[in-house]
């Protein structure tokens, strides 16, 4: 039977009982307004563990105060139907007063790896993000928890949360789901008018030919940033905030691709602001 739990302490109780069952909790954590990205995460989750939870929960703490907190897409009843269809078997869906208090006053900061990328443009995302991401696991108490590599940051940052608290959680990465054309899957596609769905298609066009280069013999850093932005650029009514080359690891850029590379990209089309990436392959690339 499908549960809805909205209360912290219910989900203590619920978290501990399956704990005392034996029963194995994989965990999905969320900001709603779900799309296949999301279910696939979803369906991989079930596949791992018997119990699925799945938390719905637009963090204020990982939204800057110019950001689109207010207007972030929300809708939990259409959200729990998809999460049951997908093999979720509960959803934890918190209000915020009750996640920080008044007086709330304790984050999780994550160093290095949230220097870079989203952490140089969003100061205090990855902030937000590792602490409210620590606090469910708290409260859910999952042993697993699976996250896609659409936010590849956020997944090296958690991996890094985990093993530097020592956390007994494994963390599974799930590949990132894209439309039929290309475009990686967000809620945030919502905010796209027509002319600027066509556009948000330079981000998938510009990692192609970052890869394509790549194939090609390319390991010159350099340029594959420079061909992935004139891409961006020459598409028009975008601004690149970052088209980068890193460690898949530390998150660094690189001048010169010796083994695995990220191309991470960070775009506003319009107002919307996307980001997507892909994985160069090689012997350094973690997945
Ligand atoms: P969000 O609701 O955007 O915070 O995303 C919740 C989880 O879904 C995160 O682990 C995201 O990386 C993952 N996710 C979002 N979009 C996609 C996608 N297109 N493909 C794979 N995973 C995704």
């Amino acid at each position: 039977m499908f549960e809805l739990i909205r209360d912290i302490k219910d989900m203590k109780r619920r978290s501990s009982a399956l704990r005392d069952e034996g029963t194995g909790v994989a965990f999905v954590p969320t900001m709603g307004y779900l799309h296949e990205g999301h279910l696939a995460l979803i369906r991989k989750a079930a596949e791992l563990r018997p119990f699925v939870v799945v938390s719905i929960f637009v963090n204020p703490a990982q939204f800057g105060p110019s950001e689109d907190f207010e207007r972030y897409p929300r809708d939990i009843e259409r959200d729990c139907r998809l999460v049951g269809e997908a093999g979720g078997d509960l959803v934890f869906a918190p209000a915020a007063a009750d996640i920080y208090p008044n007086g709330y006053d304790t984050y999780v900061e994550v160093e290095n790896r949230s220097r870079y990328l989203c952490g140089a443009s969003r100061p205090g995302h990855f902030r937000g993000v590792a602490t409210i991401v620590l606090k469910l696991f708290n409260i859910v108490r999952p042993d697993l928890a699976v996250f896609g590599e659409k936010d590849y940051q956020q997944l090296v940052i958690i991996k890094g949360l985990v093993r530097d608290l020592d956390l007994d959680i494994d963390i599974i990465g799930h590949p990132i789901v894209r439309e039929a054309d290309g475009l990686a899957m967000s809620s945030r596609n919502k905010y796209l008018s027509p002319a600027e769905r066509v556009r948000a298609l330079c981000l998938y066009n510009a990692l192609q030919e970052g890869s394509r280069l790549h194939g090609e013999g390319e390991r010159d850093a350099g340029r594959i940033r420079r061909a992935m932005a004139e891409i961006i650029e020459k598409t028009g009514g975008t601004v690149v905030d970052y088209a980068s080359v890193v460690d898949p690891d530390t998150l660094e850029d690189i001048e010169t691709i010796r083994d695995g590379a990220l191309l991470a990209l960070a775009v506003r089309v319009g107002e919307t602001r996307l980001i997507d990436n892909l994985l160069l392959p090689g012997p350094g690339a973690t997945r």
